[in-house]
């Protein structure tokens, strides 16, 4: 993987907070050997999403159906963007490292989500042109002070060295939090939510671009993002959140 100037800058800064202040599990706090990382027994609670999984939509297989590629949803239904990976199931500690990171002012937990986003993400990464989050009401961005898809954003293209934009695709009208709503009930929030400017259109226009944010939900909010971006002309939109929300767990 390409790495960049900024983040080696970065690890070396680690290394030298190390001596000060000895690393702890991102997890549980107990001793570590390196900063941002977790403890053995944190890591094996971890719910990987790993294949078999649909190609498309990144959801696992509750059994593997051998060779199957596709779920059924993708089938009947299939999404705008192209595809969509996940680290880990929304799920025990994975929902609470999601949940420090984004309420808990946890903002150190970015290197160590968004370096595990590199392994599940990895195709995707590769293929992508541009890095950009899912973004944020202005005025969420004032109460909540940080958009935790911009940072993971940011994080990654530090990593990988993929150019960053968080200033193309933006959030129009504030919206009901998705979840609990019903699939139409879903639609009409998001009617109109994400847009891009068509004075930036030539900033998408045929580019393969790779969409971040901390937790899918639902498919609808990567879907209404993609449309937008595909609105715009980009030739393939990816996905890549820290967790999904897995429905059968
Ligand atoms: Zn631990």
């Amino acid at each position: 993987m390409f790495l960049h100037l900024n983040f080696i800058l970065c690890e070396l800064l680690h290394k030298l907070a190390d001596v000060i202040y000895p690393p702890q599990c991102i997890g549980c706090r107990s001793a570590v050997a390196n900063v941002s990382t977790l403890c053995g027994h944190c890591w094996t609670s971890l719910k990987f999403i790993e294949r078999p999984y649909c190609e498309r939509m990144g959801t696992p297989f509750s059994v593997d159906l051998g060779g199957l590629l596709l779920s059924p949803a993708a089938i009947a239904d299939p999404p705008v963007f192209d595809r969509a990976r996940s680290v880990l199931i929304y799920d025990g500690l994975g929902r609470a490292l999601v949940h420090r990171f984004k309420y808990g002012d946890r903002h150190d937990l970015a290197l160590a989500m968004a370096r595990m986003m590199t392994q599940a993400g990895r195709e995707l990464i590769e293929d992508a042109d541009i890095i950009i989050p899912v973004p944020l009401h202005w005025t969420r961005l004032l109460s909540r002070r940080f958009n935790q898809a911009a940072l993971l954003a940011s994080t990654l293209s530090t990593i990988t060295g993929k150019p960053y934009n968080p200033d193309v695709l933006k959030r129009k009208k504030r919206t009901r939090p998705q979840y609990g709503l019903t699939r139409p009930e879903r639609q009409t929030n998001l009617q109109g939510a994400l847009a891009v400017d068509k004075t930036l259109y030539y900033k998408i226009e045929g580019k393969r671009i790779l969409l971040i944010d901390d937790v899918m939900t639902t498919s609808s909010t990567a879907n209404a993002a993609a449309r937008a971006l595909v609105k715009a002309k980009a030739s393939h939109v990816d996905v890549l959140t820290f967790a999904r929300v897995v429905d059968y767990v």
